[in-house]
Parts: structure tokens; sequence; C-alpha cells
């Protein structure tokens, strides 16, 4: 075939081409007060603390650090909001107003998934494809189970459960405030969350979402601070706890309200195994093992941190592994091209480092994907662990860090043994071409979630929540109401 003149030369390299997100569109304020009653106040306590950028270490804003004074007004807000009118109003109408922030949330879902990523440092392509639509499928969710309570719980008179107290984490910030918010509204409470110290500022511009959907004034208070504000919002009048967080503060938390006849749910750690038989499709369970623990820098409370493979395909699942993991780009959160953002804070970077350490002390084999980390802020990179034991703090404890432990198995009962030799209990994953292997694994799995063929899914439809140290009560799904509801 002739060449025709004058085509398109091809290049001779192909250079890398960053693709950054515009941060244009997100207007912060230098400084942030509390959101209650409808308004934004001063903070009693007079305290201010800096929230950063984690990828470069620059200050982005000043936030509240509310105190005891202010907690207690919060609560009062949400108390005076609950008996004056929300408690009262029909279903349909609360729903309207879910409806409403679903639809905000869907039309900002831009500058909100920029400023996730300004502040949290996760990739703008998982705050903008997951993160996002989400947190506005939540509400969507829950509006449309507002005025249906009575047929989800047929004669046992549902009926709101009061002023629920609720404590997020860094990991998902906005996220986090869906699953919360969302089923609390729709069942007739009222809330004051607090966001994680590191992460305030989408539940800080939700509040400008809020007011834009004309939500009555008080049904949501955020209050910000860190630990201390959180272990006041426990102690305050409120009728219901919701927390999800570390194992360690859960059960604190546990201690200090048992007796005191608040309601409580906890969403705690995990230490989930992800689970591949030898007839499983290999190239796509690497995907999924990719997913399991990569996916947002590893800090998520059902990452898939446990790698179980089936010892006849161990070599060719590890090397493809490796080789997959060195095509991860680790960088600039707001590039469009990033797989792995910032580790959130300099204290959770410390933590992934020692548990490494501790894991090449043990004597495991430490395997780093070959990437230049940005030299400001803070990075870990996508890291796999061979020769792990089950003893080993890197196979026992929860890292929240992009940070593989990989073992391996010869039986289904083996697997399952090793999968369930754990505190925890939140998720596991099963990769097979099996289903009756499928439905075998699931019965035996101590876990809440447990996904076949695919890991990280997420749908507001379907109930989340753990077994043993990965706590209790459910959120998503019909069973994620109940928590918020008291009956006759
Ligand atoms: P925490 O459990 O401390 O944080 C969760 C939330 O609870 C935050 O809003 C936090 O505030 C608040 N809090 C802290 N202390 C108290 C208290 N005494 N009473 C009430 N609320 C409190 O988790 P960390 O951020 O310290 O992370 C530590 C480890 O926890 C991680 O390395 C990871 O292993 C695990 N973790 C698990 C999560 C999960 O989803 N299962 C989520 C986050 C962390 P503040 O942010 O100000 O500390």
């Amino acid at each position: 075939m002739e060449r025709r003149a004058g085509a398109v030369p091809v290049p001779s390299r192909w250079e890398y081409a960053p693709a950054p997100e515009a941060t244009d569109l997100v207007r912060l304020e230098p400084r942030y007060g509390l959101f209650v009653g409808g308004e934004w106040v001063e903070p009693r306590s007079r305290e201010w603390y800096q929230t950063i950028n984690p990828a470069r270490e620059e200050p982005l804003a000043e936030v509240a650090q509310a105190g005891g004074e202010d907690v207690r007004l919060a609560v009062e807000a949400a108390r005076t909001a609950l008996e004056s009118h929300w408690s009262q109003l029909p279903g349909s109408e609360r729903a309207k107003y879910l409806f409403r922030i679903a639809r905000i949330l869907q039309e900002r879902s831009r500058e909100l998934a920029v400023l996730e990523s300004l502040n949290g440092g996760k990739p703008i392509r998982e705050s903008r494809d997951v993160d996002l639509p989400l947190a506005a499928a939540h509400f969507f969710y829950h509006a449309g189970w507002a005025d249906k309570l009575e047929y989800a719980f047929p004669n046992r008179r549902p009926r709101p459960v009061g002023v629920c107290g609720q404590i997020i984490p860094w990991n998902f910030p906005l996220l986090m405030l869906a699953w919360k918010v969302a089923p609390a509204l729709a069942c007739g409470n009222t809330v004051v969350l607090k966001p994680a110290e590191t992460t305030p500022l989408t539940a800080l511009l939700f509040c400008d979402v809020l007011r834009q959907a004309e939500l009555p004034p008080g049904v949501v208070n955020i209050v910000t601070g860190d630990g201390r504000t959180g272990a006041e919002l426990v102690r305050a009048e409120v009728d219901k706890v919701a927390f999800t967080g570390s194992t360690e503060v859960g059960k604190l938390i546990q201690r200090q309200l048992a007796g005191s006849g608040k309601r409580l749910t906890l969403e705690l750690g995990g230490k989930a195994a992800n689970i591949v038989f030898d007839d499983a499709p290999i190239d796509q369970a690497v995907e999924g093992i990719v997913n399991g623990i990569y996916f947002n820098q590893g800090h998520v409370c059902c990452a898939g941190s446990r790698l179980l493979v089936q010892e006849s395909v161990a070599d060719e699942v590890v090397a493809k592994l490796k080789r997959r993991m060195g095509r991860l780009r680790v960088g600039d959160p707001l590039d469009k091209n990033t797989d792995v953002g910032a580790i959130n804070s300099a204290e959770q970077l410390r933590k992934i480092e020692a548990l490494v350490e501790s894991g090449k002390e043990e004597g495991a084999e430490i395997y780093q994907a070959p990437c230049r980390l940005p030299d400001r802020g803070y990075w870990f990179p996508p890291t796999l662990f061979t020769r792990v034991a089950q003893s080993y703090r890197i196979a026992q404890e929860e890292i929240f860090g992009p940070v593989l432990s990989v073992l391996t198995f010869r039986t289904p009962e083996e697997a399952v043994e090793k999968a369930n030799n754990t505190p925890y209990g939140l998720s596991a994953g099963v990769w097979t071409d099996k289903g009756s292997r499928i439905l075998w694994m699931a019965e035996r799995l101590r876990a809440g979630v447990i996904w076949a063929n695919t890991y990280n899914r997420f749908d507001p439809a379907s109930p989340f929540g753990g077994y043993k140290e990965s706590g209790f009560g459910r959120e998503g799904g019909r069973h994620g109401l109940e928590p918020y509801l008291a009956f006759d």
C-alpha cells in the first residue's frame, strides 16, 4: 500500500501530559464558624485551627474548634427543630427536601469533588466518579423511603428517635456525611454532625447546599473540631450516636454510653480478605485486587488489605500484580490521570510507615511500585508484602494505607479459616468461576459484606456494616433505617 504524503506524523515518544482539574470553581472563606440553627456562628470556645491540603502541605482555611458550650447549643438547636416542626412533617414533605439536596449535590458536584480532593488528598477521578455520585444517590434513595416507612415496617408504628449526634472520619468526608444525614432526616430526626478534624471543608460547603435547599434551620447542624469535640457530642443530650472511625475510639464511645439509654451504631475498622481461587479470571482478579487496596490510597475501612491466593496460581497472580502496580500513577490528586493520591495527614503517614517497618522486621518481603513521589506533601507508594505469616502485624492490624499483605492457601476450608482469623469482620471478596463456591464461601465468611468477582462496590440500597470488632448496626438499605427509628 502506498504511503500518503502529509499524513499525521507518528510521534517518536509518548510524553506524559498532566490533565489538571481547575480549582477556580471553589471559593473558600478564609475562616469558617459553626453551622448552628441555620446560621454561621462564632465558636464560644474562641478556638480555631488550620485545615490544609495534604498534597502540598498548604493551608486552605481556618476552622472552628467547637467546645462543650458550642456542642450544647447545636444540640439545643437540633432539639428545637425536632420538636417544633421537623418530626411532625409528613414523610412526603421531608422527601421533598431530601430530593432537593440530592439534586443540588448533582448540580454542584464538580465544585464539591474538587474541594474533596483539595482537602483530603484523594484523586479527583475518585471524588468525581465515586464520592459525589454516591453521596447524591444516598439522598435520592432515602428521599424515596421518607413517606414509606409504614410499609417498610408494617404494624410497628415507626417514629423518629430524636436528635442524632453523628461523628465521621476523613476517608470519605462527604460520602460518610450522606450515609449519616440522609437516613436520619428521612426518618424524621434532626442532626448534629462532626466531620473529621483534617477534612471539614466539604461538610461546611454542604451547609450552603442545605441553605439552597431551604432546609428548615436547626435540622442539620455542623460542629467542627478534633476528637475533643467528638467526645463532647457523645456526652451531650442526644438520643442517638452514630460513629464511623477507628475500633479504638468506637470502644471508648461504647463504654461511655453504656447504661445511658442512648442508642448507638458503630462502623469501625477492617482487615478484609480478598480471596482468589485458581479458577478465577486472573486478569480481572488483578484489577479487583488493585481496586481493593489502592483505591483511595487504601484509606478504606473495607479495603481488601489481605490477599489470600490459592497456592497453584500465587506466582502468576503476584507477577501480574507487580506489573499492574508499575502502571499506577501516583501524584497530584487534581490530575485526572492520577490513580493514587496523597496520604490524608502526616499522622496517618507515620502510622503507615511504622507498620510497614514492622512488616520488614518480622521477615516479610517488600515490593514497592517504582514511582517518583512529589517533594512536598504526604505520600506513600503502592506496596506489596509477600512471605507474610498470619501472626505478623501487617496481617493483623488495619494499616489504612496502600499496603497489601499476600498470604496463600490450598483448600477452600483453609481460605475460610485464614479469612476469619481476624478480630474484624467488615467485608471480604471471593474470586472464582464457580457460583456454588461463592455461596459456600459466603455462608462461612464472618463479614458484613461479601463481594463476588468484584470489589469495593457500593449501593445505597445495600446494607453495609460489620461483625465482631468492625462494629454493629447497618447503614444503607431498609436495615439502615432501623437504627434511626423507634417502634411501639
Ligand atoms: P478516629 O476514630 O480517631 O476518628 C474518627 C472520628 O472520631 C473523627 O471525627 C475523630 O475526630 C473522632 N474522634 C476522635 N476521638 C474521639 C472521641 N474520644 N470521642 C468521639 N469522637 C472522637 O480515627 P483517626 O482519624 O484517628 O484514625 C486512626 C485510625 O483509625 C486509622 O489509621 C484507621 O486505621 C482507623 N480509621 C478507620 C476508619 C473507618 O472507616 N473504619 C475511618 C478512619 C480511621 P478527629 O478527626 O478530630 O480525630
